[in-house]
């Protein structure tokens, strides 16, 4: 069954610098305060009313975790431990930087009931690391995945396609080897310009050219297409929309509030356009969870086929996985992937 996730936003907290891109306030919407013993417990009462017998995990995200005191983290994870030894919690995770992991340290925080950690690794091109002021390097993130997953938790990813540097055969590369690195999930977030930050100063004086939204679904369907071939889910692609994440907060780059449904939505686009020649009437099954991102946004898987002269209509068939369309066209019925029946170059992005 699926877990629930319980968010604390430790917005900055712990951070030995501001990334050049960074402002977590604006991306959680939290004001950077940590939360105390009984904030966190109230709300975990809270979520579990509402979480109908799901398990419960709790996520300390948007800061450095490992970073902060061991007072404030023990004092963070202390008021999980009962509810972790009555079951009523079922893990921890949290989000932290690469090079702020030890074995030592990584040992003691699965003794607290973390299973979890998530590396902000953003590049493993150095010299984009360099660029965006990580202050950490690629070995920095091999390393900590390595040992996250020597002590049996679970290592995450988080990458950032479009920094200052960048180019799509550099996020590729570092897709791969994060993957290679044994990295269990990844997160996409393509780089955009936050106002207030060093990057849109940057870019206010043209030392900076973010992604555009167009060039960003573009690199993130070819990645995201890479990482369902490895097998590697993609838990989320782009940042996600809030009270402090708006049109006013975002100066330019690659965002949308759907931008992981314009991805997919491109995908099973690409496939359909791939096998259905113009002029065609086709229905199209997909499984039911992706209706949606078949469908399009308003409409616009759609449009786009009636667009290249092909009349096409959508259903649900729950016997197909999520990754794969049946084409029905006049008396033939082919089931296809997009997993593996197109093929992207990173040149075309
Ligand atoms: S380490 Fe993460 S949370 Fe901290 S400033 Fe950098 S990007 Fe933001």
């Amino acid at each position: 069954m699926k877990l629930v996730t319980v968010p604390f936003f430790i917005s900055h907290q712990g951070c030995p610098h501001t990334c050049i891109f960074c402002d977590q306030r604006a991306i959680s919407g939290a004001n950077g305060t940590l939360p105390t013993a009984g904030q966190i417990t109230a709300k975990i009462d809270l979520w579990r009313s509402a979480a109908g017998g799901r398990s419960l995990e709790i996520a300390f995200f948007g800061g450095t975790f490992t970073a902060l005191s061991q007072k404030i983290q023990e004092e963070l994870l202390a008021p999980l431990q009962p509810l972790l030894e009555a079951g009523t919690l079922d893990s921890v995770r949290i989000s932290t930087r690469p090079d702020c992991i030890d074995s030592g340290h990584v040992a003691w925080l699965a003794d607290m009931g973390v299973r979890t950690i998530e590396l902000g690794v953003q590049s493993m091109d150095d010299t984009v690391l360099a660029a965006s002021g990580r202050g950490h390097s690629a070995a920095e993130s091999l390393d900590a995945i390595s040992c996250i997953k020597s002590l049996g938790l679970r290592a995450g990813a988080q990458l950032m396609p479009g920094l200052p540097g960048d180019t799509p055969s550099s996020s590729l590369a570092s897709l791969e080897q994060v993957i290679s690195a044994g990295a269990d999930f990844i997160r996409i977030y393509p780089t955009v310009v936050l106002q207030g930050t060093e990057l849109a100063r940057r870019y206010a004086v043209g030392d900076f050219t973010p992604l555009s939204l167009g060039r960003g679904v573009s690199l993130c369907k070819l990645l995201l297409q890479r990482a369902m071939q490895a097998g590697i889910p993609v838990i989320r692609i782009g940042l996600q929309a809030d009270e402090g994440l708006n049109a006013e907060s975002i100066l330019a780059g690659c965002w949308h509030p759907a931008l992981g449904q314009l991805v997919r939505s491109q995908l099973y686009a690409d496939l359909v356009s791939r096998f259905v020649p113009p002029g065609q009437q086709v229905t199209v099954y997909c499984h039911p969870a992706r209706l949606s991102d078949v469908v399009g946004l308003k409409r616009s898987g759609l449009q786009s086929q009636t667009e290249r002269g092909v009349s096409m209509r959508v259903a649900p068939d729950v016997t197909l996985t999520r990754e794969e369309l049946k084409v029905e066209t006049e008396g033939l019925s082919i089931i296809y992937s997009i997993i593996n029946d197109i093929n992207y170059s990173i040149h075309e992005v």
